[in-house]
């Protein structure tokens, strides 16, 4: 049984549910699609700020977002480029539930 979970990235993980939250640069609706995404995709949750978040693969959120805001015709890919600092999918393609999509 695991009784504790250690996530080295949780600083980063912070700020980016930070900025989701805020929705400054990431228009409204792109933000609802990922929190939806990233809670079908949860390998795990944990309670930042009395908040429970959800952590996916930032490498296929990453890819999600970009593709969901071309089908969206959004101008917000610096945003997200800024937004995550990882690649985007895997080798061009990336995980949806049980669906493998390509970039
Ligand atoms: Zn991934």
């Amino acid at each position: 049984m695991i009784t504790k979970i250690k996530y080295k990235d949780s600083e980063h993980n912070k700020k980016r549910v930070g900025k989701l939250a805020n929705k400054k640069q990431i228009p409204d609706n792109l933000a609802r699609e990922l929190e939806n995404f990233a809670k079908r995709n949860s390998i795990f949750s944990t309670k930042v700020d009395d908040k429970l978040v959800h952590h996916c693969c930032p490498s296929c959120l990453k890819a999600h977002a970009l593709k969901k805001s071309e089908e969206l015709n959004l101008d917000c890919k610096e945003a997200i480029e800024e937004m995550f600092e990882c690649e985007t999918g895997h080798l061009g393609y990336y995980l949806d539930e049980e669906e493998i999509i390509k970039i």
